[in-house]
Formats: C-alpha cells, sequence, structure tokens
C-alpha cells in the first residue's frame, strides 16, 4: 500500500488495449485449443471425450471483500474454485474463459495482479485462457470465470452414483476456510475500530491461505486413478460437508452416516476455532469453502487407498430409510442438516 506507483487508468488504454495487454502474457498448453483469444469466440476440437462445463460468478462484497483480499489471490481463486468444479466431474480441466466487470477505481496495474493470479493458476492447473469478456460496472469488481474439462465417459463421477454400503472419503482437511473467515472478519473490525493495531496473524498463515488462496484438488483425482480407483460419487466442498452429503444422498436414493472423530482437522484450525468460540466441527459441517473433495467409493476400492496421505475415511452410505446422521463419540446423534446452526452461516 506505501508504494508509490504512477497507476494507468483504464481509460486510457480503452477496452482493446485492455485486451490486448491481457493477451501478451497468454500462452497456449493445449493441442485442443485451436483458437484462443482473438476472434469472436473461441475454437476448441476434443476427440472421444465428453466436455464438462462449469460457471461461477463472484461479486464484491458478496463473494469477497477487497478489504482484506489481495487482487492476485482472487484471481487465483477465481480460476481455482471453477477448476475445482470440474475436478470434482473427476475430469480434467482445459481452458477457462474470464470475464471482468469493474468500477472505474480501477487501475491497470490492478488488472495486472487480478491476471498475475490468474496466469498462477492457470500453471498450476494446465489450462489455457482462451477469452472473456470485459466491461465495466457502476460499482464494485465481479469476476465470472467458466471453465472447460474433457473426461473419458466412463470415467465422468456424478452425483448420483453411491450406493448402500460405499465410503464416504475427504481428501485434505476441514474446517480451516470458515476459521480463516472469521479470522479476517474479525481483524477487520479491529482494523476499523482502530487503524493503527496491526492484524494478529502470526502462524494463522495456513487458515488466511486456505479462504484467500484455495486449492482444487486436481492432484487427489490424479492420485485415485493412479491407485485405479474410480468413485461411484464426488463433489467438491464448496458449501459445508452437510450440504454437499446430502445432495449425494439425494441425488443416489441413499442415506449415510459419518463419524466426529474421523472429520480430519489441522491442529491450527481447532486452535483458531476454540480462540474465537467456534465448534470446529459446525465450522466442516456448515462452513464451506474448503474446497476439499468428499467422495464415495466401493468397499472393494478400500484396500487401494487405505494408507494413501491426505484421504480420510469418514463414514459409509445407509439405505435411504436411514436418514442422513453424524454419530459423535460423545452424546446424541446429529441429523445432517443443509444450513443448521444459523450462528455459522457465511451469508
Ligand atoms: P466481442 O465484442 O465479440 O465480445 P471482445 O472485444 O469483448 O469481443 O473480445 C475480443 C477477444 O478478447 C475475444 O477473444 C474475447 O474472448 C477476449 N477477451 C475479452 N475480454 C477478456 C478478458 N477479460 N480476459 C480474457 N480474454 C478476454
Ligand atoms: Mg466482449
Amino acid at each position: 500500500m506505501a508504494e508509490k506507483v504512477k497507476l494507468t487508468s483504464i481509460a486510457e488504454l480503452g477496452e482493446f488495449g485492455l485486451i490486448d495487454h491481457i493477451n501478451e502474457k497468454v500462452k497456449i498448453k493445449h493441442k485442443e485449443t485451436i483458437k484462443g483469444i482473438g476472434d469472436d469466440a473461441a475454437v476448441l476440437q476434443f476427440d472421444k471425450q465428453q466436455t464438462v462445463i462449469t460457471t461461477d460468478l463472484l461479486v464484491e462484497g458478496i463473494h469477497f471483500d477487497l478489504m482484506y483480499t489481495p487482487l492476485r489471490h482472487l484471481g487465483y481463486k477465481a480460476i481455482a474454485v471453477n477448476v475445482s468444479d470440474v475436478v470434482a466431474m473427476n475430469a480434467t480441466p482445459k481452458q477457462v474463459t474470464v470475464s471482468l466487470a469493474m468500477s472505474g477505481k480501477f487501475s491497470v496495474q490492478a488488472v495486472d495482479q487480478i491476471y498475475e493470479g490468474i496466469h498462477a493458476a492457470c500453471e498450476e492447473y494446465g489450462v489455457d485462457l482462451i477469452g472473456g469478456d470485459t466491461t465495466s460496472s457502476v460499482t464494485g469488481l465481479m469476476i465470472s470465470v467458466t471453465a472447460i474439462g474433457t473426461a473419458d465417459p466412463k470415467k465422468i463421477v456424478y452425483r448420483s452414483g453411491a450406493r448402500e454400503n460405499d465410503i464416504i472419503c475427504v481428501s485434505g482437511d476441514l474446517g480451516s476456510a470458515y476459521v480463516g473467515l472469521q479470522l479476517m472478519e474479525r481483524e477487520k473490525e479491529v482494523f476499523k475500530a482502530n487503524p493503527n493495531v496491526q492484524p494478529q496473524f502470526q502462524g494463522k498463515e495456513y487458515l488466511l491461505s486456505r479462504i484467500l488462496k484455495p486449492t482444487a484438488r486436481l492432484d487427489v483425482i490424479k492420485k485415485l486413478a493412479e491407485n485405479g480407483v474410480q468413485p461411484t460419487a464426488m463433489m467438491d466442498i464448496s458449501d459445508g460437508l452437510s450440504s454437499e452429503l446430502i445432495h449425494i444422498c439425494r441425488q443416489s436414493d441413499t442415506g449415510c452416516r459419518i463419524y466426529d472423530d474421523k472429520i480430519p482437522f489441522r491442529q491450527d484450525t481447532v486452535t483458531a476455532a476454540d480462540e474465537m468460540n467456534i465448534e470446529p466441527l459446525m465450522a466442516a459441517l456448515n462452513g464451506g469453502e474448503d474446497y476439499e473433495l468428499v467422495f464415495t467409493i466401493s468397499p472393494d476400492d478400500y484396500e487401494k487407498i487405505k494408507d494413501q496421505e491426505g484421504i480420510s475415511f469418514i463414514g459409509h452410505m445407509t439405505n435411504k430409510s436411514k436418514g442422513m446422521y453424524l454419530t459423535p463419540q460423545h452424546g446424541e446423534e446429529i441429523q445432517l442438516k443443509a444450513q443448521g446452526w444459523t450462528a455459522y452461516k457465511s451469508e
């Protein structure tokens, strides 16, 4: 913030100048991308693969707060959350388009920061930036990304494929994004009250990174494929474990049972949650934005991944008549709700 750089207004470059400026840094990686930025539409050619397409719109004030979100991270996140949806279909992400609506307060340098994050994510997940749209907005910033991926038709994983007795698995750890978000909200209030107070983020870097710069778990679906495991159902965790499991159960016509002591938490999540009087379990069930994968596997596949680091086995699918429940080590069973505990609702 302190550095003095002369900012270039977007008006100076103009819309076409800005698009050329964006395009300068674009490198195409896939032979299937026949034409990227520069014509009325991009041209793609896939062989016998099926194509998956997904879009997410991020709106300032609703999905992100520029007071604590670096633009670079926002650009990265906009790509990552879309790649995460492609990955949740067990497909390989290939191309993205990025559409921006910006108010007059945005400079070319600000756009460059957003695109720095976009390019970093495109590199990391191996996707081509093939187009988008650029327009102005009266207030606030909006970023819409569309991601395209491909998969062998037999490999695509739907929400509807889980069967009774399938094992429920999750990647990574849960609840950290929600705890990170609460941490930033809390420090923002402190800062508003007294701008001289420095935020207390030491030792909390992981929690912040989880909300500001989430990772799409492309590595997880690659590992599953390497081990010959085809999930029966899969989703990425954007709204919270509860809500995602309910989707899988409804679409698969099953019930489910999970166990609280099997849910993966990091110690720093639990410590920070305690400090803020947040129940880590509720952060995992209802917090959301972890962008981990929840998937089910046939019991026959369990042996293949039982020792795989970073995968937790948290329960199993049941007959629909058994309902959807979490069994705690102590106390009564908790029925899974899409948005229980209003105190933990993010919006
Ligand atoms: P049109 O008038 O047909 O919408 P544009 O001038 O908006 O065309 O876009 C020209 C080219 O630049 C297209 O290939 C479009 O996909 C691409 N493009 C526009 N805005 C962006 C952006 N923000 N990021 C990436 N590509 C963009
Ligand atoms: Mg356009």
